[in-house]
Order: structure tokens, then sequence, then C-alpha cells
């Protein structure tokens, strides 16, 4: 019997994990420059903690979520998204008692249970971030602006910034009843969930992928037209922000997002390249100004992002951004016999603690076979201890860059290592 693994879950080995570490250290490098500090919570929720907010007819609580009931019955979620246990903490840890924002971000494993296929797992990571405490244009235009750095930093090309006002909650009462208007008349052609979405919360069916594509998608009233003045006009501060910063954007006005939190602004990075990834969202997010609230904490707007990192990796893995991973030793230690197989265990770790990736071949002590090893491992140093060496108290080192060999006093070898 082959186990395989869950079905829509990874595995990263070596190099793929080397490549996800790069991503996040660029990610969060990038972002501790714009004062994000990390929190980490745990990977389980209790379900109420979604249900609440990302809303009880968004797909994630209605469909995907990995839910489940522990021996002492309590609903438990794997969580679907980060806002809301970021959200959970911030308040239970009371970190609105501060004077000032707070700024935080993350990264870690999320769990939908979706369809998997390119750029769409049931596990994947998000690196997000969240600021709390401040509403106002000029932090979401630097937030937003973040996200376009870590673009940057990455070297990924190709991405737009599609963004929207969903507006206030009076901006949005109204323009549900417009919507509720407009659909109604089409009821018969939308899809199961969005008649029920109809009647329940019809702006998500604005986000649906079945009924997207419908014609009379198009002609659908459009939130710009219901927004109240304070919305707009926080919205156009927003965007003559990114103006400003250098970015450019494209206002779509059909963007609200699946989930329940968002209020005034919200964008999706999405890649527009001419291949079958065209379209996907690479990053997305938003204000949320009552979610805090809504938690029982006080009366504090929020907002954030999140990036997938299956989906930065496929396209810098298609873009060729990748630095040359050197997944191999600085130096392997070929040894020809017993005693001298035990010194090069010294030796190697000695080596070690200077900072030298150094690996030694356990079994062999023949020459062939240890360097077709260091051959395998790519060093740029092999180093040859025998008999004749060991009693000379002795090495011979090979440069294979260089293809030199020499036989030097071990007592030298590290000013060897040092001026080659
Ligand atoms: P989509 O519209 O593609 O389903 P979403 O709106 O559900 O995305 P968010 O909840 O906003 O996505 O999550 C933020 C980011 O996380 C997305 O832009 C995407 O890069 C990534 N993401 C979301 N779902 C998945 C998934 N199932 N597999 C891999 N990455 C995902
Ligand atoms: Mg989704």
């Amino acid at each position: 019997m082959i186990y395989q693994k869950v079905k829509g879950m990874l595995d990263y080995i070596e190099n793929e994990a080397d490549k996800f570490r790069y991503i996040e250290k660029c990610v969060t490098d990038e972002i501790k420059k714009h004062g994000f500090r990390e929190i980490i919570t745990p990977i389980l929720e209790n379900t109420e903690v979604f249900v609440h907010s990302v809303g009880d007819e968004s797909d994630i609580v209605t469909k995907e979520m990995y839910t489940f009931f522990d021996k002492g019955n309590r609903s438990l979620t794997l969580r679907p998204e980060g806002t809301a246990p970021v959200a959970r903490s911030y308040i239970e840890n009371k970190l609105y008692s501060r004077p000032s924002l707070t700024k935080l971000y993350y990264f870690g494993p999320m769990f939908r249970y979706e369809r998997p296929q390119a750029g769409r797992y049931r596990q994947f990571y998000q690196f997000g971030v969240e600021a709390f405490g401040d509403s106002s244009p000029l932090l979401d235009g630097d937030l937003i602006y973040s996200g376009y750095k870590i673009f940057e930093r990455l070297g990924i090309k190709d991405i737009v910034l599609k963004i929207n006002s969903i507006g206030d909650f009076l901006s949005r009462e109204a323009y549900a009843i417009k919507l509720r208007q407009y659909f109604f008349s089409y009821r018969d052609r939308l899809c199961e969930d969005c008649q029920r979405r109809l009647e329940k919360n019809p702006l998500r069916i604005l986000d649906c992928k079945v009924d997207r594509n419908q014609p009379y998608f198009r002609t659908a009233p459009k939130i710009s037209d219901s927004l109240t003045p304070a919305s707009r006009a926080y919205f156009q501060k927003a965007l003559d922000y990114l103006t400003l910063l250098g970015v450019s954007y494209e206002i779509d006005y059909n963007l609200v997002r699946g989930l329940d939190y968002y209020t005034e602004i919200v964008f999706e990075y999405i890649y527009q390249g001419d291949d079958d990834f065209k379209g996907l969202a690479i990053c997305a997010g938003g204000k949320y100004s009552n979610l805090i609230s809504d938690f029982g904490g006080p009366d504090i707007p929020g907002i954030g992002y999140a990036f997938g990192l299956e989906r930065i990796m496929a396209l810098m893995d298609r873009q060729n951004l990748f630095p040359a991973l050197d997944s191999g030793a600085d130096i392997v230690i070929i040894a020809l016999d017993e005693l001298s197989k035990e010194h090069s265990l010294y030796l190697a770790n000695i080596l070690r603690n200077r900072g030298y990736r150094t690996e030694i071949d356990y079994y062999h002590t023949t020459l062939k076979p240890q360097f077709r090893f260091a051959e395998r491992l790519n060093a740029l140093f092999i180093i040859i201890i025998g008999e004749e060496e060991r009693i000379n108290k002795s090495i011979t080192i090979k440069n294979t860059k260089r293809k030199t060999q020499e036989t030097i006093k071990e007592e030298k070898l590290l000013d060897y290592l040092k001026e080659h």
C-alpha cells in the first residue's frame, strides 16, 4: 500500500522548499520595512470565528471549510483565511488599548475544500497583512502600495491592480435593493446558489464564478451609482494617493470580494499575462470597518490583504525569477580508510562551525564513489585524506572550479579556504 498525500495538498521537497522559503524571506523582509510585525495564531479556530466574519452566505463558509468536532464536542475549523483569526486575537489580547495603529503580518497554511486545479489547492499558503486602528485613505493607499512593492521585490511582471469601492453600510443597503430588483427579473437564469443569494445577500451574486460571464451581468447596476458622498470622496482620495505613489490601477465596478466583512475599498492584484493563468488573483484585500465591532471589540476599522504563495511561485517559475538555488555543499571530504573516515567526521564539523557546508560520505572508502558523491553535490572544494596525509598531518585539496590540486598542512586549511 503506497499512501498518497491528501487531494489538493502539496509536498515541497528540496528545491521547491528552497523557493518557498525564498519567497517568504523576500516578502517578510519587504513588509518589515513598511512597519509590520509578525503575528502567529493557531491553525484551528472555533468555527464561529469564521461563520460570524466571513459570512454565512459566502462560498468559504457554505462549501469550503474543514470543520469537525473535537473530543470535547467543540466545533473547530481549520482556518480558511487569516483576517478573522488575527481580528479575534487583536480583540482577545486587547491590542486596541495601544495608542497607535497596529500593523501585523502573518504567513501560514490555509485550508479550503475547493476543486483542485492549477493555482487552486485545498491547503495553500497565504502571506497577509492587517492594519487596525485608523480609517484613512492615506493608510489605505500606503498599504495597497506595500503589496505593489512586494511584486516589485519578487520581480513579478504583468500584474494589474483592480480596485473598487463597495461603500459604507448606507451605500451597500441602497445598492442591495437595486441589485435585488435587477437580478429578480433574471432569477430563472441564476444558478441555485445565486437564487438563494438574491434573497439573503444580493451583493454575493457579483462574486459568483458560475454566473459571472452571463450577459446580464454586464448591465447590472453599479455600486458606484449608490455610493454616499462620503464614500465617494474617501475612494477618490485613496486613488489620488495611489497615483501619487506611481501605482496604476483599473477601477472594476464588479469587484465585490467573496467575504462579508469588507466595506469601502476592495482590491485585487490580478495576473494579466498571456497564458492559462490570465485573470488569476495573486493578492486580494480590502478595508473592513465593522469586523472588530461585530466581534464584540470596540469600533475600530481595519484594512488588509493576502497573497497566495502557490500562485506567486508558479508565476515566478514561469518568469524565471528564482536565483540559482545552490543545493549542494561547499566542501566534500573524501576519506580512504577507516581511521581517515573518523578524522573526516571531526574535520567536517570544524569546517561546519566556520560556516562551510561540508559533507562526508559515511559509507565508502574507495575514491570513485566518493568523487561521484562530491560531483553530485557540486562541491567547490574536495578534500582527500588517506593514510599518507594522516601521518603527515596534511590534506590534499582540489578546487573544482580552478581545477587545481595541492597538498597542504591541515593547520593551513582555514587560511587556504579563505584565500581561494
Ligand atoms: P479566488 O477568487 O481565486 O477564489 P479568493 O477571492 O477566494 O480567490 P482570497 O480569499 O481573497 O481569494 O485569498 C487571497 C489570495 O489567496 C488569492 O488572491 C489567491 O492568491 C490565494 N488563494 C485563495 N484561494 C486559494 C486556493 N484554493 N489555492 C491557492 N491559492 C488560493
Ligand atoms: Mg475563492
